[in-house]
């Protein structure tokens, strides 16, 4: 069933949906390349680009992206086979020498970041012509993926020797950039290994392109910033960062309960009125990705007006304070994070972080696509007309 129209844009049978604006989205893009300076940047898309679509995503951003960062070698081959010629980073790396003629053929970029990754490039059997460019992945304080820096020098060399090397870059991931640690022992740490190096360098995630300017180098691989969201709510809100939010999660009020003082609310009953209440029910819930720790309190807007959560978040919806809004009812739009309630406060609310709600978002709930949905000829936009 479908009912599309101007003023109900829900899609589906159910009301429910997130609206992924694609205005908003550039912007973003745009805005942190300001802040990138003279970096390229990777758009990080991975996690189905952080829940708002990865194909949306990329067919959005265009030709406007220096590169896309992601996780899955048949997410890389999807992008490929929609158009995107750019540098696609496989942030993983692979997983197999088997892996390796798909990302010779499909011209992707990976990460190297095992002494077994390196012995599986030299293993393997490609076509004479084929070139893969390598990131080597140097751990220097994360812990996570990376060889150590004093490894680097060999497997430098190692890389080197590969016959299929195309351009041999090196990479770090900083563990503290949105923290009080900072990035200066990790930056110690990366020094000599980039000293006297002259490929392409990256280190900077969200985080440390807005807080560190001195980690930006060739490339950066902002994620989370292209979505509008802070990366260290702590130090700067989006708001104060110049973004604009791109998903908008909004569902509909489908029923009105009238409570009276003592009456609770929800699944444990863990909400009391204290005085008369209305409260309506909306289509939405944990497994929609709202967050099921999300306590009464947590803000939301109703028709435009700011209310809150009561109650437990059940599976399927929740409940919603309509006292004080006298027009708000059956029907009414609740919007769940976006323009009037910002992910960053839900988070807060949920004792969670703004990437997580995103990526959680449950595939049931369909997207809306907001603003112009392709770019004709990124080259020709100028950054104004984007940023307004
Ligand atoms: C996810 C990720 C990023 C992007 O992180 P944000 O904090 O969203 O900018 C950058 N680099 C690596 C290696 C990542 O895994």
């Amino acid at each position: 069933m479908s009912r599309p129209s101007h003023t109900d844009p829900f899609p589906l049978f159910r009301p429910i949906h997130a609206r992924i604006d694609f205005d908003a989205l550039r912007h973003n893009y745009l805005r942190t390349r300001e802040l990138a300076g003279e970096a390229k940047m990777w758009a990080v898309i991975k996690a189905n680009a952080y829940g708002h679509g990865i194909t949306r995503v990329a067919r959005a951003l265009g030709r406007l992206a220096d590169g896309f960062a992601l996780l899955d070698l048949e997410d890389a081959v999807r992008l490929r086979e929609s158009g995107i010629t750019q540098p696609i980073l496989l942030l993983e790396g692979f997983f197999s020498p088997t892996d390796l003629p798909e990302i010779a053929a499909r011209e992707l970029s990976v990460v190297v970041h095992t002494e077994e990754q390196v012995e599986w490039l030299h293993a393997s059997s490609l076509p004479v012509a084929a070139r893969i460019s390598l990131f080597l992945k140097v751990n220097t304080g994360m812990n996570r993926l990376g060889i150590l820096p004093a490894r680097a020098p060999a497997m430098l060399e190692r890389l080197r020797a590969w016959p299929h090397a195309g351009v041999i870059g090196l990479m770090t991931h900083f563990a503290d950039a949105d923290g009080e640690r900072g990035v200066t022992t990790q930056l110690d740490r990366f020094a000599p290994v980039r000293a006297g190096f002259n490929g392409p360098v990256s280190m900077a995630n969200s985080a440390a392109l807005l807080r560190f300017p001195q980690t930006h180098a060739d490339w950066v691989r902002p994620g989370i910033l292209l979505y509008g969201a802070s990366p260290a709510t702590e130090y700067a809100s989006a708001a104060d960062i110049g973004l604009r939010p791109v998903m908008r999660f909004e569902g509909k009020v489908i029923s009105e309960q009238h409570l009276q003082p003592g009456d609770r609310v929800g699944y444990g009953g863990t909400f009391t009125a204290e005085r008369a209440m209305r409260v309506g029910t909306v289509a939405c819930g944990y497994a929609d990705g709202y967050p099921r720790h999300a306590p009464s309190g947590t803000p939301v807007a109703i028709d435009g007006a700011r209310s809150t959560l009561v109650g437990r978040v059940s599976m399927d919806m929740i409940a919603v304070d309509l006292t004080g809004l006298p027009r708000a009812g059956l029907g009414s739009v609740v919007e769940l994070w976006g323009e009037h309630v910002t992910l960053d406060e839900v988070a807060d609310w949920a004792g969670t972080a703004n990437y997580e709600l995103v990526c959680a978002l449950a595939l049931r709930v369909p997207a809306v696509e907001v603003g112009q949905a392709e770019l004709p000829d990124a080259a020709a936009l100028s950054s104004a007309a984007v940023m307004r």
